[in-house]
């Protein structure tokens, strides 16, 4: 279903890898041998902190980070996905490939926090699921977990 090209990317970059993954960034507006821009270095180092908080793959998956939303626009054109949704990220399973829109990490729309986008397609790839609902309720869970995390109790408790 997904016929995202990796050679729509002109520009890929490995900049660090949470556990055995690769993590790129990618750009269609960038030349060979240009440095990534800070914007998009911002986006790969907060997607490899978030991703190390979640649950992950623990080899394997390569997540690119597009960006630029015009380098976005063109990928998600490229897999059919202009269905006039708002997208973030994609996740294609069967290639273990994540795509992140870089801008929206660091940029983050009202109530689409960057803690949820990333939890979100982990959930994707850690459920193996495509079903929205269920990736989505997982995320919301493991960011409340995260932002609440259950303390400890010393004393006797009732569990
Ligand atoms: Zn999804």
């Amino acid at each position: 279903m997904l016929r995202f090209s990796t050679a729509l990317l002109l520009f890929m970059c490995s900049l660090s890898a949470v556990a055995q993954n690769e993590i790129s960034a990618s750009s269609l507006f960038l030349k060979p041998g240009e440095p990534v821009p800070q914007e998009c270095q911002q986006a790969a180092q907060l997607f490899a902190h978030l991703a190390a908080i979640y649950p992950h793959p623990k080899s394997g998956w390569h997540f690119v980070i597009v960006c630029d939303d015009n380098s976005w626009d063109a990928v998600m054109q490229k897999m059919g996905l202009v269905d006039g949704l708002t997208h973030y990220g994609e996740t294609e399973i069967d290639r273990r490939i994540t795509l992140f829109r870089g801008r929206k990490l660091i940029h983050p729309d009202t109530g689409v926090s960057p803690e949820f986008i990333v939890a979100h397609e982990l959930a994707h790839i850690m459920l193996h699921s495509r079903n929205e609902q269920i990736v989505d309720l997982t995320a919301r869970k493991w960011v409340e977990n995260f932002r609440n995390p259950i303390v400890q109790s010393k004393g006797p408790s009732n569990y």
